[in-house]
């Protein structure tokens, strides 16, 4: 049999493989566990019970609305844990009956399985649950009596390896509700699917989207969990809104931090929370499994039993990458009281990345906190080493240097959704705009990787030469002396540029929504924009001729000069001013600052046309083939956030999620820019009270959609009810590019008077998808005027414009329009 993998929603964020851990031999079934700790020993150690084998014919269940039918086979139950069985395992001839509940998981599903509808065979299911499986399946079981033609001896010795290496994914999910709220159960499926492998379906009635099916594949040597579809069950959306809040809120966070010579870190932080659900035991927090906590404290200094993932390197790690602790509660805190606890820990986050450059690795779980979903206030003390320059998010309040240690504490003023900090040996530059302080910091040199990377691009640079005499050709190697990179010698030219764009952008967006910018340089190729910090990569503070050497050439090279910092400093408005609700509502972050970026670049000089090659280069990314032949934007809509990376579309979140939606801004700036005039006023003031009615706020995409609705023009009512339904299903909702062919004539009318008429049709996408399509004229040689938008559906579209000139040519502006114009 092949490894059964399951999919958990922990595996969708890391995408992560769970494979390749030994676990000790089996123990004896343990008597009732006292605490929490060796309950979730039990579980993760739990084993059929030879005693508890026995035949299944005919049975059904049904969870999340999808139907498991065990036709005929065994079925051994798992020894009970704290009093309960919390697991099965079935043998035999099964099937799974899913029919996903709209055209958008039904689309999802045929990706992965080539159908809508999953109908699927299996030889074998692996059940864990906290919900009435057992008693359900028990009632209909039948004790197997010599008469039987089949025997299920061997049942439990055959399976227990499987299920010994799958029993410890679910542990901490079942005990959560072995001790806690009961009302969200659990149920997981792992299942051995006859013509799709190894599958996994989960309703987990604690997440919104209550069930998730899907797989782990691998694909170009990584392997994705694929999520074939994800919906809500009755219950999990009646309890949305709370279910999205989590079962508690963390108000403030005091972090003190020290950081010692050797990059190790030791660390206390003091939590405010609030209670939300009121029946939890077990609260789960997000640290590096590379920090290991020594105590936690509750408000009465009372220590609390915890425990933790697994160290990274440790014999028993499932998840690389793990990040959990969890905090038992001895009697849970009712809703809407407020309590502290207090955690210490001490490890290590901090890789040095060799010529001085440091890496926090581990930016999101340096600290014990509950995911960025809820906003809370920072209040952040550093000790580290005084040769180093730290910088934090909020501002800082104080500096000291004592001997060889220096202090700095930095406070949020309002709340962040992350705190985060970066350090080196850092020369910095100071710009001003208007009351904003703009601090950038690099090292002098680059990190070891990016200066190997230099190195052999320097010494391979040969020179070819003729030999005078014999006309042989010579290879000879470069003379000149490798130099090594200074990121720092370019601290200007970032430092001028961020001032430019954060300028820009207040002008666009409003006010900076901070006091301060700190930009500091971290190793490697992508960076970040946090509240008040923006993490950008080494290649940014390298000269185009450096970044050349290293093959960043051309466009990819204006990208990062211009377009990566722009990214990152418009994220301040763009994902820390205004968040977004979840995965589906993402894009409201990175393709507005996406294009927020573009729109920066679009100031410079021969702005306009960089502008459009990008966005020229994200339709082709956007039209490229993926193996099997599909184009990467049918990947799925842009609302399915970090689904659209998997196996099949292993770049999908960047291309659509970034890509895609930046075209859709474009587009609604296109929609909302007057033919007439030209002023795109509307557009920006759309943009600029959406920021102030979702200051510190977490929008959803439909919040976003009612918003735009208030600014659309009279044109842009296709369906005529004052909605923009249209576009949001086209573009964010749901997939497809449309091709348009046009067709036209013009007359002359008078002196000065052209008629210009013609159609457009409209091809390749789903009936009902419409959109106004932006028409251009050339009058002369150069002279481009917008004529108009032109409404289009699967009917076509039919337009009439009267011009004062005679047109030379007439166009569908592909620039501004995501189509394939023929
Ligand atoms: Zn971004």
């Amino acid at each position: 049999m092949r490894n059964l993998i399951p999919v958990t929603r922990a595996c969708l964020l890391l995408s992560v493989l769970l494979f390749g851990h030994g676990i000790a031999a089996q123990e004896p079934a343990v008597p009732k566990a006292a605490t929490p700790s060796e309950i979730l020993d039990q579980l993760n150690k739990v084993a059929i019970d030879p005693a508890q084998v026995y035949l299944m014919h005919g049975v059904q269940i049904t969870r999340g609305g999808i139907n498991f039918y065990l036709n005929r086979g065994f079925i051994g139950f798992l020894e009970k844990v704290n009093g309960e069985i919390t697991g099965a395992v079935f043998s035999g001839d099964g099937e799974v009956l899913l029919i996903p509940p709209n055209a958008t998981e039904k689309a999802s599903l045929a990706q992965f399985t080539q159908a809508p509808v999953l109908e699927e065979k299996i030889s074998f299911a692996y059940f864990r649950f906290t919900d009435s499986t057992a008693r359900e399946l028990l009632a209909v079981a039948r004790k197997p009596d010599s008469d039987d033609a089949e025997q299920p001896a061997g049942f439990a010795d055959r399976w227990d390896p499987v299920v010994r290496q799958l029993d410890p994914i679910f542990s901490l999910r079942i005990l959560e509700d072995l001790l806690g709220d009961r009302t969200h159960p659990y149920f997981h499926a792992q299942l051995q699917g006859v013509e799709q492998g190894v599958f996994a379906v989960s309703v987990d009635e604690r997440a919104p989207e209550a069930v998730m099916v899907g797989a782990v594949r691998p694909s170009h040597g990584t392997a994705f969990a694929d999520i074939w579809c994800a919906f809500p069950t009755r219950t999990s959306e009646a309890h949305a809104p709370e279910l999205m809040r989590g079962s508690v809120r963390v108000h403030s966070y005091k972090i003190d931090t020290q950081i010692n010579s050797d990059n190790s870190m030791e660390g206390h932080a003091e939590l405010e929370l609030e209670s939300i659900l009121s029946k939890e035991h077990i609260l789960i927090f997000n640290l590096s499994s590379r920090l290991r906590v020594s105590e936690v404290r509750n408000e009465l200094g009372e220590k609390l039993d915890n425990f933790q993932a697994p160290p990274p390197d440790s014999e028993e790690t499932l998840t690389v990458g793990d990040n959990w602790l969890a905090v038992v509660l001895p009697t849970p805190y009712p809703a809407g009281s407020r309590f502290r606890m207090n955690f210490t820990y001490q490890g290590n986050v901090i890789d040095d990345m060799g010529h001085g450059v440091l890496y926090v690795g581990e930016r999101g779980s340096w600290y014990p906190n509950r995911g960025p979903v809820g906003r809370a206030s920072y209040d952040l003390t550093f000790r580290y080493p005084a040769a180093l320059t730290l910088v934090a998010t909020g501002d800082r309040e104080e500096e000291s240097t004592a001997g060889d240690v220096k202090k700095s504490h930095w406070v949020s003023h309002g709340e962040f959704p992350v705190a985060g900090f970066n350090l080196g040996p850092y020369d910095s530059r100071l710009r001003k705009v208007g009351k904003t302080d703009i601090e950038v910091y690099a090292t002098a040199e680059a990190e070891a990787a990016l200066e190997k990377r230099h190195d052999v691009a320097q010494t391979s640079k040969a020179t070819l030469s003729v030999e005078r005499g014999t006309g042989r050709v010579i290879l000879a190697p470069a003379l000149t002396p490798v130099i090594p990179l200074t990121p720092s010698a370019l601290l200007d030219q970032v430092a001028e540029r961020a001032r430019q764009s954060l300028k820009y952008f207040e002008t666009l967006f409003g006010p900076y929504p901070y006091s301060r910018l700190a930009i500091a340089q971290i190793p490697g190729h992508s960076g970040q924009g946090w509240p008040e910090l923006v993490y950008l990569p080494t290649l940014s503070f390298l000269g185009q001729s450096e970044q050349a050497e290293m093959g960043v050439q051309g466009k990819s090279a204006e990208y990062v000069d211009q377009v990566i910092a722009a990214h990152e400093i418009a994220h301040q408005w763009w994902g820390n001013e205004v968040g977004w609700q979840t995965h589906h509502d993402q894009w409201l972050s990175e393709g507005f600052a996406s294009y927020s970026a573009l729109l920066y670049l679009g100031q410079q000089k021969d702005g306009e046309r960089k502008v459009r090659e990008v966005l020229r280069s994200y339709k082709r990314d956007l039209m490229a083939k993926t193996p099997e032949g599909h184009t990467v934007e049918s990947g799925g809509p842009i609302w399915l956030g970090q689904r659209l990376t998997n196996s099949l579309n292993p770049n999908g979140y960047n291309d659509i999620v970034y890509k895609k939606a930046c075209w859709v801004l474009r587009m609604l700036h296109v929609l909302m820019t007057d033919p007439a005039t030209g002023s795109d006023a509307r557009f920006f003031k759309m943009l600029r009270e959406f920021i102030t009615a979702y200051h510190g706020a977490s929008p959803s995409t439909e919040d976003f959609m009612r918003h735009a609705e208030k600014y659309m023009t009279p044109a842009m009512d296709l369906d005529r009810n004052h909605h923009l339904q249209w576009f949001f299903d086209d573009w964010v909702y749901e997939t497809g590019i449309p091709t348009y062919k046009l067709d036209f004539s013009s007359r002359r009318l008078a002196q000065d008077k052209y008629a210009v008429q013609g159609t457009i049709e409209q091809s390749g996408v789903p009936a009902g998808f419409q959109m106004l399509v932006p028409l251009v004229a050339t009058f002369g040689k150069e002279k481009k005027v917008t004529l108009g938008l032109v409404a289009v559906n699967e009917t076509g579209g039919r337009f009439k414009f009267t011009t004062k000139g005679h047109p030379a040519h007439l166009a569908i502006d592909e620039d501004d329009l995501l189509a394939v114009v023929k």
